[in-house]
């Protein structure tokens, strides 16, 4: 961490502005050399801004207008002297004005350096480091104030709380045992097997919650997939409200896969409606089943569509061996007609999943599909699971 590193710190392309980052040792008198202003920025006080044109340095010709914001060490982003050196956006400007700082002797910064210095003098822990790109990330407001607070130091508050619970209880039991004659016996005191398992159950607790912060900050993808004809196409316009799968009355027709985002109680979900999984000649159809499986090992939680309406059929039992060890929940669709399948039927076809549980929909009629959303985020942990 001896050498000074730089980098453009905002996106390229057309924008009012962009930031060019100097870090390191070297980074005031690195940023004096290519900037000219009133004043001499390697002699400013820290957290000043100071208004100057940017040059190159062989000859002297103006590259950008600049504003120079200076944070000297340790009170910056990475704890090192910093100056951030804001341009106009667009290619050329920033682009310029970063080869001239690297002819100044910088050297251009790793992705994530900046945020690895911080780590590495302290400025923030690791949870802090990992939540930085949380929140550049994040895709949905639940996401972003997740990331929010794991950078305001949430998470790192809780694990040191439970840090230091646990070296109370090693501080009693090593007590007991460099003074077991002291203290009577090196029996561990009730309230020590309380404290621990205090910190245990807590332990417990964040790692369940875990599931749905993954799911918020990723998501999680659904595949519908269930055999030709059963409706998948049309319950999933009805989870998604509008029209972009191709409904059709001849099996096997949704060859290809359609995606989309919906966000459920703030959790991402991305369903995709496969092809019809069904042993097939066709070869086209084939290609789309060999996905479809593809797909359901992908995943770990899936949506089995099933017409409610006809038994189930050895082309089920046949889906159903995929399903061993996932999360599937069942829509039995069409349930606007008589109900063909009796609940034993798919309990046995289910037996092998991790969890599952099913509704009643009717995509036509729009039935059911609240319940269906309520299950959706149980089936992707987003919701606690009912008894
Ligand atoms: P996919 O092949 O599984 O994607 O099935 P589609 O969504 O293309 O639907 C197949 C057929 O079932 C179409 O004729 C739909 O109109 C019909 N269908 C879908 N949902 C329902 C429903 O809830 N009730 C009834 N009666 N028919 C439905």
């Amino acid at each position: 961490m001896n050498d000074t590193i730089t980098a453009i710190a905002t996106a390229p392309g057309r924008a009012g502005l962009a930031v060019l980052r100097v870090s390191g040792p070297q980074a005031l008198p690195v940023a004096a050399r290519v900037f000219r202003g009133g004043v001499a920025l390697a002699a400013v006080e820290s957290h000043t801004l100071h208004h100057g044109w940017a040059h190159t340095l062989t000859d002297a010709r103006r590259l950008d207008e600049v504003v120079a914001a200076v944070f000297r060490a340790p009170r910056s982003y990475t704890g090192e002297d910093v100056v951030e050196l804001s341009c106009h956006g667009g290619r050329l400007s920033a682009e310029r004005l970063l080869e001239a700082v690297v002819a100044s002797g910088a050297r251009l910064a790793r992705p994530g350096e900046f945020t690895q210095r911080a780590f590495l003098n302290g400025r923030i822990d690791l949870a802090q480091a990992e939540a930085v790109a949380d929140v550049i990330h994040a895709e949905s407001v639940a996401a972003h104030e997740l990331a929010l607070a794991q950078l305001a130091g949430l998470l790192s508050n809780t694990l040191d709380a439970l840090a230091d619970r646990t070296t109370d209880a090693l501080a009693e039991v090593e007590a007991r045992v460099d003074f077991a004659e002291d203290v009577g016996g090196v029996e561990v005191p009730p309230h020590v097997v309380a404290l621990i398992a205090a910190v245990r159950g807590d332990l417990d607790a964040m790692l369940a919650s875990a599931a749905w912060g993954r799911a918020v900050r990723d998501g999680v993808r659904v595949p519908l997939v269930g055999r030709p004809n059963v409706g998948k196409s049309s319950l999933f316009n009805a989870l998604i409200g509008e029209e972009r799968a191709i409904v059709t009355e001849v099996p096997g027709t949704t060859r290809d896969r359609v995606t989309e985002s919906i966000e459920l109680f703030g959790a991402r979900v991305t369903l995709s409606d496969t092809a019809g999984l069904r042993e097939s000649a066709d070869v086209v159809e084939s290609i789309g089943v060999a996905r479809a499986r593809g797909t359901i090992d992908e995943s770990r939680a899936v949506l089995w569509v099933v017409d409610g309406a006809m038994p189930l059929d050895s082309a089920d039992e046949q889906i159903a061996v995929a399903f061993a060890g996932k999360r599937v929940l069942v829509a039995l669709n069409k349930s606007d007609l008589a109900t063909a399948i009796t609940p034993r039927s798919l309990e046995l076809l289910l037996r092998d999943t991790r969890w599952s549980a099913s509704v009643l929909v009717s995509a036509a009629r729009g039935d059911g599909l609240q319940e269906l959303r309520e299950l959706l985020a149980q089936l992707i942990e987003a919701a606690p699971a009912a008894d």
